[in-house]
């Protein structure tokens, strides 16, 4: 896919509503729970090692990322949710960025929550899809670190998914497997998300 062999580059970091770079592309964004191979997914989909940081501290990402893709789709690494270490105020600002984000940003085509496929959906999972549907916002499941799984728990895992999502209007009915580690269903992501660019 010849979109993703393009370079990406770092554009922006924004931890204020202030310091949003312009909406002049099409936008997908990628959050998910601390830890949950956020920063693994986004650099396989580029085939970059280091572009996004993995990182050995979790919930240390606390502002939205922008990477421009061969000049044509933004994606936007946005800070994890569900990390217990964070005072109130840390959370306070985290909603109302997101919050902010997802209801005034135009360009959003979709979001990708990242679900950990050895952990399935999580209350802090189940909250973030319906401040989605409230923000009238499109959003795709994808799970990460499938190659921990047998097939069959995968399957397992899957199912779970898809009947959960039949309690959000706004979630896109196609479940993604995926993983870093051994780029499995990379492929099958990068061409959902190709017809994004413009
Ligand atoms: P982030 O905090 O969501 O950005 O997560 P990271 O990308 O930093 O990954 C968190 C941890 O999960 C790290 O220890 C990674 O090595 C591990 N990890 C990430 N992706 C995969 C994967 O596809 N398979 C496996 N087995 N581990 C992964």
């Amino acid at each position: 896919m010849s979109l993703f062999t393009r370079p990406c580059e770092f554009v922006a970091g924004a931890a204020t509503l202030a310091s949003l770079p312009e909406f002049n592309h099409p936008e997908i964004a990628l959050i998910g729970r601390s830890n949950v191979g956020k920063s693994s997914l986004i650099n396989a989909l580029v085939g970059q090692k280091a572009l996004a940081r993995t990182s050995q501290n979790p919930g240390a990402t606390k502002q939205l990322n922008f990477f421009l893709l061969a000049e044509r789709l933004m994606l936007v690494d946005m800070p994890g949710y569900g990390y217990a270490k964070v005072s109130k105020q840390e959370k306070g600002q985290w909603d109302r960025l997101i919050t902010s984000y997802l209801k005034g940003r135009p360009n959003l085509k979709r979001v990708l929550v990242l679900i950990d496929s050895r952990r399935g959906i999580l209350e802090v999972d189940e909250s973030f899809m319906t401040l989605l549907d409230d923000s009238a916002v499109s959003y795709q499941l994808v799970l990460t670190k499938c190659d921990t799984m047998k097939t069959s728990e995968l399957e397992q895992a899957k199912h779970d998914c898809m009947r959960a999502l039949s309690r959000h209007v706004a979630a896109h009915p196609d479940i993604i497997t995926t993983s870093a580690a051994n780029q499995f269903g990379i492929e099958t992501l990068q061409e959902q998300l190709a017809p994004f660019a413009v």
